[in-house]
């Protein structure tokens, strides 16, 4: 039977993979909630915009009124819970946004859940799901070069960002538990790809090689990340949130663990075979690379086991790292007016904020 899914944060970099997906390989409705953030952008989402099965209303997750309403009015069968502030960088200069939507907001959606499960027929409420996407970064980082991050291993955060979506995790857990809320967690390792917006690791290292800036690198750039393609990511939500199990918490991740150097320098030599070097004084890409001091209590290695995924769903990622990171450098260089704008959108978004 088709499903409404009530997605939130579909306007950002996994959440528009995620409904580009459903709408491209299923039958099902997406409600599309989201904030528009200066991280929100529906130009992600052109190529779905004008579908019957996709419908976007711009609400902030804190509302609760605002939730009701949507609860009310489009009946979902599913919530994939995205919308968050992502940014470590920005959870270190502003925390508070990130304690507001990433743990208030999902306390409201858990409690707007559990109002609207309470008068939903009985079948209806049998198959509800409430899919809570999460990180990896909530079990901090792993010394041991063998070690990898488990579903049971500890919860060991270590900044404002992992924090709040630890928290968050706490509290659909504590739903579950005492409320019986029909939830699951999925914790994913990083994820890269298409129109993820331009402050980010990846995105940076692309744009500022191509318009001859320095490419930073915190610290000595050894940090170890592990790194999922964005389609693989969205493929395994839908399985998860159609096939897991109540309760459950699932590890997704792509098996791809690199040094963030290595990343660097990976993209620089891709970009000096699609798109050759023409600045001046310099004939590589590489010569752009540029250590700066090293983020304040920057995870060393981040890696997961995604065993249970892969054995109980059958899901497996499809893109290994050279693949998946050459069809996004090449996603990029077509496409450096979707960044342009999404950069400009970001600065009017600021002012706006520091004009309140
Ligand atoms: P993103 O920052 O690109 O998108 C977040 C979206 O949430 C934006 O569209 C923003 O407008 C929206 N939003 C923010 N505050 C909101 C609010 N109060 N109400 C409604 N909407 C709001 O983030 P992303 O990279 O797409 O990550 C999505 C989710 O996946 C997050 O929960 C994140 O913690 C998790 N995650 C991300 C990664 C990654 O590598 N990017 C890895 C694992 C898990």
């Amino acid at each position: 039977m088709n499903k409404n899914i009530l997605i939130t944060g579909g306007a950002g970099f996994i959440g528009s993979a995620l409904i580009r997906y459903i709408i491209s390989n299923t039958e099902n409705t997406v409600i599309n909630i989201d904030k528009l953030t200066y991280a929100g952008n529906l130009d992600s989402l052109k190529s779905v915009e004008t579908n019957v099965r996709y419908i976007f209303k711009q609400v902030d997750i804190c509302d609760s009124k605002q939730i009701r309403n949507i609860f009310d009015k489009y009946q979902p069968d599913l919530v994939m819970h995205l919308a968050a502030e992502s940014h470590v960088d920005r959870s270190i200069d502003t925390p508070a946004e990130f304690i507001k939507t990433n743990i208030f907001g999902t306390y409201v959606l858990l409690e707007e859940t559990r109002s609207y499960l309470s008068n939903l027929g009985s079948n209806k409420k049998k198959k509800f799901r409430f899919h809570h996407i999460s990180t990896d970064e909530v079990y901090g980082d792993l010394e041991h070069e063998d070690k990898l991050f488990t579903e049971t291993t500890s919860y060991a955060p270590s900044s404002p960002y992992s924090a709040s979506k630890a928290s968050s995790d706490h509290l659909v857990r504590a739903w579950q538990r005492t409320y019986k809320l029909p939830t699951i967690i999925t914790n994913c390792s990083n994820n890269y790809g298409p129109y993820q917006f331009p402050e980010k690791l990846i995105p940076t290292i692309i744009l500022n090689s191509i318009e001859g800036k320095k490419i930073p690198v915190y610290g000595t750039g050894k940090q170890i990340r592990d790194w999922l393609f964005v389609d693989d990511h969205a493929r395994a939500l839908l399985d998860v949130a159609f096939n897991g199990n109540i309760g459950e918490t699932y590890n997704i991740g792509g098996h791809n663990e690199l040094q963030n150097i290595e990343v660097v320098k990976i993209i620089c030599s891709i970009l000096d075979e699609l798109s050759p070097c023409k600045l001046k004084n310099i004939s590589k890409y590489e010569e752009l690379i540029t250590f700066v001091d090293d983020r304040p209590g920057h995870d060393t290695r981040y890696a997961i086991d995604a065993s249970k995924i892969e054995k109980d769903l059958g899901w497996t990622p499809n893109e290994n790292f050279s693949s998946g990171i050459k069809k996004t450098v090449e996603w990029y260089l077509q496409n450096i007016e979707w960044c342009k704008k999404a950069v400009e959108r970001n600065d009017k978004y600021n002012n706006m904020g520091d004009s309140k």
